[in-house]
């Protein structure tokens, strides 16, 4: 909450916005919504908003709601967490790495790591790698000769062109 002198002036601002209330307790209704900004500086913007953004002074609620976003807003952004760079320069931290097609350097099927981030990755899903490799390898029947997904992709659209769908319905 901040103080209400502040939420005060902030309010007067709207002063000259067509509907400001005439009315004593009707501008007080509109200092205690503005009043649920954590900061002084949450008021000014969200004061700043209306003024801008509105030619009519806005019910209590809504003063009320647009605090009360601010301070969310600049909560989630203080939360956001930093992101670390990888450790292992042999998977980025995926855990497993490889799954080059054949034709192309380094080919191979998905390895596990042999790091941390690879340990973890595996007690949280054991069948990755496993899983991984029976789709490139269909990937590969289905496609011979293809040297990446852009190619298979290619393969594909070309056997649609001289080979339409002939299907029962
Ligand atoms: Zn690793």
């Amino acid at each position: 909450m901040i103080e209400e002198k502040l939420a005060k002036d902030q309010i007067r601002r709207l002063s000259g916005l067509s509907f400001f209330p005439k009315d004593t307790k009707a501008v007080h209704e509109l200092v205690l919504a503005l009043m649920v900004c954590e900061k002084d500086s949450q008021a000014m913007r969200v004061i700043t908003d209306i003024i801008e953004n509105s030619p009519e002074c806005p019910a209590p609620a809504v003063i009320r709601g647009m605090s009360y976003d601010r301070v969310e807003t600049e909560r989630a952004a203080k939360v956001q967490p930093i992101r670390r760079a990888a450790h292992c320069p042999q998977c980025q931290d995926r855990g497993f790495f490889g799954g080059h097609l054949p034709g192309t350097k380094n080919a191979g099927p998905w390895e596990w790591c042999d790091c941390a981030a690879a340990r973890e990755e595996r007690r949280l899903y054991p069948n990755l790698v496993d899983d991984a490799n029976r789709a490139r390898e269909k990937l590969i029947a289905r496609f011979p000769g293809a040297r990446s997904m852009g190619e298979m992709v290619n393969t594909l659209a070309k056997r649609q062109e001289v080979e339409p769908y002939h299907g029962a319905w």
